[in-house]
């Protein structure tokens, strides 16, 4: 069972319709800890990355998140344009020439973002960053596909387990970005970049379960 490039196209049609439903929720995430542009900022980037897809439809799965991480640098600004423009150029290095993923290749893809996402932003487990949604995500996906699950499963578990981290945010005291200017005060509020880390993952799950992946 794998994910086609168009199924890679659809996700990312998705999350932009994802991020652009929670505009709203991301920028009131912000506005509590931060400065309540992230919703405004993934917003621009993804609806940035929705005019470029056209072009690169017909391009293998590693240009395209190669283009979606370029897009996403040069249009969304603050923390996370840097951020997640890392996630997505290294996970386009990974992917190189790739016209399908597999389980494998979908693991292999996410570490090498997460890593690029820890290296650029030097955010360890627990900081209260976007980091503690993707990390777990991770490990699910490992530990579904050592115990053989299948695709859909894996994707299933890593949204969930992305779901669970987010959350976990909320009673942290964030120690990378804007919000650990706050110090003690950022504890009691759901970090901004977890959740849309989150809102990407479920979209993969939700895109790729309905797309054949569990078929
Ligand atoms: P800015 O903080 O520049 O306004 P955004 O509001 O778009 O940028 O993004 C904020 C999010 O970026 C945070 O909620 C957090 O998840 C993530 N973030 C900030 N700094 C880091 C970092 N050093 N490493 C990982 N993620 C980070
Ligand atoms: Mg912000």
């Amino acid at each position: 069972m794998t994910v086609s490039r168009d199924g890679v196209l659809q996700w990312l049609r998705n999350c932009a319709a994802v991020i652009a439903e929670n505009r709203l929720y991301l920028i009131e995430l912000d506005a509590a800890i931060g400065d309540a542009d992230h919703g405004a900022n993934m917003d621009r980037g993804f609806q940035a990355v929705l005019k470029k897809l056209p072009e690169i439809a017909d391009k293998d799965i590693g240009s395209i998140f190669k283009a979606v991480g370029m897009a996403l640098v040069s249009t969304v600004g603050g923390a996370g344009g840097s951020l997640y423009g890392s996630f997505f150029l290294q996970a386009g290095a990974l992917t190189a020439g790739k016209m399908e993923l597999d389980l494998s290749s979908w693991t292999a893809a996410l570490e090498a973002a997460i890593n690029g996402v820890i290296l650029r932003g030097k955010a360890e487990p627990g900081d209260k960053t976007m980091v503690d949604a993707l990390l777990p995500a991770l490990e699910a996906l490992k530990q579904s596909d050592n115990l053989d699950e299948g695709f859909g499963a894996a994707l299933r578990a890593s949204a969930e387990a992305a779901r669970v981290g987010m959350l976990a945010t909320i009673p942290l005291i964030a120690r990378k970005g804007r919000a650990s200017y706050l110090g003690e005060r950022s504890a009691g509020h759901q970090d901004p970049g977890a959740t849309s880390s989150y809102l990407l993952l479920k979209a993969a799950a939700d895109t790729w379960e309905l797309n054949g992946v569990m078929a």
